[in-house]
């Protein structure tokens, strides 16, 4: 069997969120696990949370069916609400909470006549300009969700643009707009990601939604001690299946990008872009080889990527490759540094894992 395996670390999981509620010890921390849970596989990962987290979060009703049909009977939030008027019926049934951002919404569930009430998380526009209401709109909606006998527990929810930044003043801007508006309609808050919770305890509110930290991601421009204590759930994990020699000045693959600077060592490894591993990955990019740190040489092809190992002298074909993850020695590379290298965020590589790359969970 080819060697590429995803290995997700339950326990590191459960560590994670509960970091992320030790950080916001006054707020409820509702679990983000949309986009299957960054790639880790939703269901699994609201099993292994499910005595922790109260709510779950996800972007849409086909991912909140999914956890519903797996037998995960929390609260579930839709975060960009509901797509068409029709999806009503199943968020009744199913009892799912549904973020609100667009007039059509307001009106469906101003008509709608659920059998349960419907808990709403209005959204306003503090800054993002994405998705939501402007403060000067919200008010209104705000007071006619309140008396409608469809909605259930009213909250207003906000997503900061750039809570992971040294510079706060855009961070302070949206916090201003939100406290007023808040304090006008007495309303309570959703609002922290997962830089804000880990940063912004101004920003904690009555629920804050942690996503990419959960995952072992450090969110933040600079990294504090909180989020030292973040633990890697996902080992990118493969193996070495073919090795060569090369003398100085030969290239390495597609284009010849790399070129041996000394007699070097050329370690093949089972994964590419095929299986979600980024294309942009520059010559130097670390990955582990038997615990070790070695440097990508040359581009990344669709099944295979190259390290030079020639600093590595137990490595052989069967070695253990951590693309990104803890090795068996315990050494971690973490995906925020990965994903410097190939100048993305780890949101993208966790995502981006393909189904190539089979899920094993611990
Ligand atoms: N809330 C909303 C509305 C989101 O879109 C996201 C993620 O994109 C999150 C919370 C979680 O953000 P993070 O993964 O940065 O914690």
């Amino acid at each position: 069997m080819r060697p590429l395996v995803a290995e997700i670390d339950l326990d590191a999981l459960r560590h994670n969120y509960q970091l992320a509620c030790r950080c916001a010890p006054h707020s409820r921390s509702v679990a983000v696990i949309k986009a299957d849970a960054y790639g880790h596989g939703a269901l699994e990962c609201a099993r292994a949370l499910e005595s922790l987290a109260p709510a779950f979060a996800v972007a849409c009703i086909e991912e909140a069916l999914t956890l519903r049909e797996g037998g995960i009977t929390q609260p579930i939030v839709l975060l960009e609400g509901i797509f068409t008027a029709n999806e009503l019926a199943l968020v009744d049934a199913h009892g799912f909470w549904v973020a609100v951002h667009s007039q059509w919404q307001v009106d469906a569930l101003l008509a709608a006549r659920p059998d349960q009430p419907i808990p709403v998380w209005l959204k306003v526009d503090s800054g993002m300009h994405r998705l939501g209401f402007a403060p000067h709109e919200a008010e209104n909606i705000w007071r006619q969700l309140k008396a409608a006998p469809s909605v259930a527990a009213l909250h207003l929810m906000s997503h900061f643009a750039s809570a992971d930044a040294l510079d706060n003043r855009c961070f302070n801007q949206q916090m201003e707009q939100i406290q007023a508006l808040a304090s006008a309609l007495d309303a309570p808050l959703c609002l922290a990601n997962s830089p804000a919770t880990l940063a912004w305890p101004v920003a904690h509110g009555d629920w804050n939604r942690p996503g990419v930290m959960l995952y072992g991601s450090d969110p933040l421009e600079v990294a504090n001690e909180v989020t030292q204590q973040l633990q890697p759930v996902m080992t990118l994990r493969s193996k070495i299946i073919a090795l060569r020699e090369l003398e100085e000045g030969e290239p390495v693959g597609y284009g010849g990008r790399w070129r041996a600077q000394r007699r070097s060592r050329i370690a093949v490894v089972a994964c590419g872009y095929g299986d979600g591993y980024d294309r942009h990955a520059v010559d130097g990019t670390p990955v582990l080889v038997n615990g070790q740190r070695c440097p990508i040489a040359g581009k990344v092809s669709m099944d295979m990527l190259t390290v030079d190992v020639t600093d590595v002298p137990d490595a052989a074909i069967g070695s253990d490759v951590v693309l990104w993850g803890r090795a068996q020695n315990g050494e971690v590379l973490r995906v925020d540094e990965v994903a410097r290298y190939c100048d993305t965020i780890s949101y993208t590589l966790l995502t981006g894992v393909l189904p190539r790359a089979p899920r094993r969970y611990h």
